[in-house]
């Protein structure tokens, strides 16, 4: 069996940059396809690695903002078609795990508030509701499509897992949840801190070649370093927040974004604490890859730490080292 780590996407934040793909990994086990989030270009990313959408058994979602969700439509819809086993049935369908509902629709302040809400009957909907309403925004092409084209039962195509979280006891790290699992592959996920975005995961594969876990978009958590523990490989996200400042609006600005994600200088001592092998980058803010380059991102990042730091980029893979 190969355990081998995609990244599809690199790029943080909505705004499509030139040069750098929507956030997304994959996680290939013994030919199985794992997604991690679906950012802009993922479905052809996902293709330009080589992956078969026959083989896309999960898609988990670390939080609903746009960056990480927006070519979910794609990663299941464009794919559909190839969906079939040899005798011509279905094949099982595409799950997708993601947050559950929020308890409440966050409030804001003085500064940041909304103005209008959109969809008010539901305004903070979690996984499964968005795959209801992707399936239900495409009943055109899902019934009519079959009309014209040998199409796989489209009431096959994908379920949807809203993951349920504990409350959070005390100081002590939340216990990961059990997502999935079976003899080869098993996904737990915690909750970490992603400003209002709640709630908001990161994701361990546990795997006979090793573990990588996913930190999703968060400031330095607890959680997420409890959940590293260990782990072969931590994809983790990085932004440059000075850089943001210099080139933003101002100090309001500052102050949200400093409680939005783990700033370049503090990824370092994540990856320590969590003593991982090796530390992988995603997620760059700013995401033009001209505004700071590869090896500035690493070399930053690996302050206080002891493994290998490497600047991940987009189509970049890495096998996992079955332990000898
Ligand atoms: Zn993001």
């Amino acid at each position: 069996m190969v355990t081998e780590l995609v990244l599809l996407g690199t790029a943080g934040a909505p705004l499509p940059v030139a040069g750098r793909g929507g956030i997304s990994s994959a996680l290939i086990v013994g030919g199985r396809v794992f997604v991690v989030d679906c950012g802009r270009g993922s479905p052809s990313a996902f293709a330009n690695a080589g992956l078969d959408f026959s083989r896309l058994e999960a898609v988990f979602l670390t939080h609903l903002h746009a960056d990480h969700t927006g070519d979910l439509p794609g990663m299941l819809l464009y794919g559909w078609g190839v969906r079939t086993g040899d005798d011509g049935s279905p094949l099982p369908p595409v799950r997708v795990y993601g947050p559950p509902r929020p308890g409440a629709l966050p409030e804001g302040d003085a500064v940041f508030r909304r103005q209008t809400t959109i969809h008010p009957e539901l305004p903070a909907p979690g996984t499964t509701d968005l795959v209801q309403s992707i399936l239900a925004g495409y009943a055109y092409h899902l019934n009519v499509m079959p009309l014209d084209s040998r199409m796989p039962d489209a009431g096959a195509l994908v379920r949807a897992f809203d993951i349920p979280l504990p409350a959070q006891a005390g100081d002590a790290p939340q216990a990961p949840v059990a997502v999935f699992g079976d003899d080869t592959v098993r996904v737990t996920a915690v909750e970490v801190r992603h400003g209002r975005a709640a709630p908001a995961l990161a994701y361990r594969f546990d795997t006979a070649d090793g573990a990588v876990v996913f930190s999703g978009d968060t400031i330095v958590n607890d959680n997420l370093i409890a959940l590293a523990r260990g782990a072969d490989i931590l994809v983790h996200q990085v932004a440059d927040l000075g850089y943001l400042s210099r080139h933003g609006p101002g100090p309001a600005e500052d102050e949200r974004m400093a409680a939005l994600l783990t700033d370049v200088t503090e990824v370092g001592a994540v990856a320590e604490r969590s003593r991982v092998r090796e530390l992988i980058l995603n997620h760059y803010l700013p995401a033009d890859p001209e505004a700071i380059t590869e090896s500035e991102w690493a070399r930053r990042a690996g302050q206080g730490f002891s493994g290998i730091t490497t600047a991940g980029r987009d189509g970049m893979r890495r096998k996992l080292r079955p332990p000898e």
